[in-house]
């Protein structure tokens, strides 16, 4: 990390400038892209900098991952090729034949992964309701080994209170896993409030402009970040240096687009609550959540992500889903664009039926990333759909 810079900077300072220094040779401020996939070595054996092989280290790559890992308080921090990379490495990491216990409501994909691939190798996963924090505990076994969480989940925006369920899962020698992905490091902190492991989509808010797709893990756990680090080298699943850079230079803005993000939602949010074609709005800045006080407790900002459920089922779905023109009908999030899907037909169309059911992934379901746009635009966007 750049030892020069003064202690105690916030957020938005070391957004800008850890894992960054102008370079010593010719005073670029801005840490180039080292596409490089090998380095010269002045002697055998003797690697300048530590730097031998891309896929073991890459000048570009380690700037990003301090920086990251300084944007979410941690020591340790690992690029992947992709948010599930970076899930593979972390359940890779807890070792053959582990049991773990995850949020029942996590993304589409973070469940494929786990059910349809993680758990060929010996491994199981039991998925529990998350919201009430003794819940998993009936679900401990000799062979648990992490307690996964994703809060908000996705779609429906249900909070796991990472606090209290730390506790518990330390007093059993539990890893606690956080996928950080919709707050972004900017408004929840996992590692403060006691987990042990974060872990990002970077496709999502911390890329933020939709061109890449990445992942990270960071984490302060030094014997967990070697393992990782291990898994890493030998499975190879990295970034490359030019999308290292992308992510670098929208770190730099992470703390304003966040900020915009929020009020934009919060103002949407509160729009289609009093609409009359609008069943129920889910998102965690609404007194209306049933969460609303530990969103409050645990998150600086209450995102992007609003999640709605309109009048009419599938076909009133359908019909808004298609009239929208400013919101792009699009899978992903966290991008200055505003976007808008359907889980039951799209990102969690791999979830089988009756699971979305007890979800509650209900047939007039839409999830709305609100982007960064003028929020009246989008809410005129918005009024033009729902009309009968
Ligand atoms: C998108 C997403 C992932 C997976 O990340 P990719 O970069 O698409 O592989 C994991 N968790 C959450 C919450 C996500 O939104």
């Amino acid at each position: 990390m750049k030892g020069e810079m003064p202690d105690g900077l916030r957020f938005e300072t070391r957004a800008i400038h850890a894992g960054q220094r102008p370079d010593p040779t010719n005073g670029a401020v801005i840490t180039p892209i080292y596409q490089t996939s090998t380095f010269a070595q002045p002697s055998p054996g003797v690697m300048l900098d530590g730097y031998d092989y891309s896929r073991a280290d890459n000048p570009t790559r380690r700037a990003l991952e301090h920086n990251l890992a300084s944007l979410e308080g941690a020591k340790h921090g690992l690029t992947f090729g992709s948010g599930c990379a970076a899930t593979s490495a972390v359940v890779q990491a807890l070792g053959g034949g582990a049991h773990v216990i995850s949020f029942d409501d996590v993304y589409g994909g973070t469940r494929r992964l786990f059910t349809r691939v993680m758990a060929h190798d010996n491994r199981s996963f039991t998925f529990c309701d998350l919201v009430d924090p003794d819940a998993f505990l009936e679900h401990v076994r000799p062979e648990t080994k992490a307690l996964w969480i994703e809060t908000p989940t996705n779609p429906t925006l249900k909070l796991a209170d990472i606090a209290a369920i730390s506790e518990r899962a330390h007093a059993r020698g539990l890893l606690v896993i956080v996928d950080n992905t919709f707050m972004s490091p900017y408004f929840q902190s996992p590692l403060e409030l006691g987990a042990d492991v974060v872990v990002h989509s970077c496709t999502k808010y911390i890329g933020g402009h939709s061109d890449l797709v990445m992942g990270a893990v960071l984490t302060s756990n030094d014997a967990f970040a070697e393992k990782l680090r291990f898994i890493q080298l030998s499975v190879g699943g990295v970034p490359g240096p030019m999308d290292c850079w992308l992510a670098l230079r929208s770190t730099k803005t992470l703390a304003i687009r966040m900020q915009r993000h929020a009020a934009n939602a919060q103002r949407i949010a509160e729009y289609l609550q009093a609409h009359a074609a609008v069943k129920s709005v889910s998102y965690p800045g609404l007194p209306s959540h049933p969460q609303h006080a530990l969103a409050k407790r645990q998150m600086k900002g209450f995102g992007g992500m609003i999640t709605v459920v309109v009048e009419g089922g599938l076909d009133k779905a359908r019909t808004v889903l298609e009239r929208l023109q400013v919101f792009t009908l699009a899978e992903s999030l966290g991008g200055v664009e505003s976007l808008v899907e359907h889980p039951g037909i799209m990102t969690h169309a791999s979830v089988p039926p009756d699971v979305r059911a007890e979800l509650g992934i209900d047939d007039g379901l839409i999830r709305l990333s609100v982007g960064i746009e003028h929020v009246d635009d989008l809410i005129a966007d918005l009024e033009a759909a729902l009309q009968d």
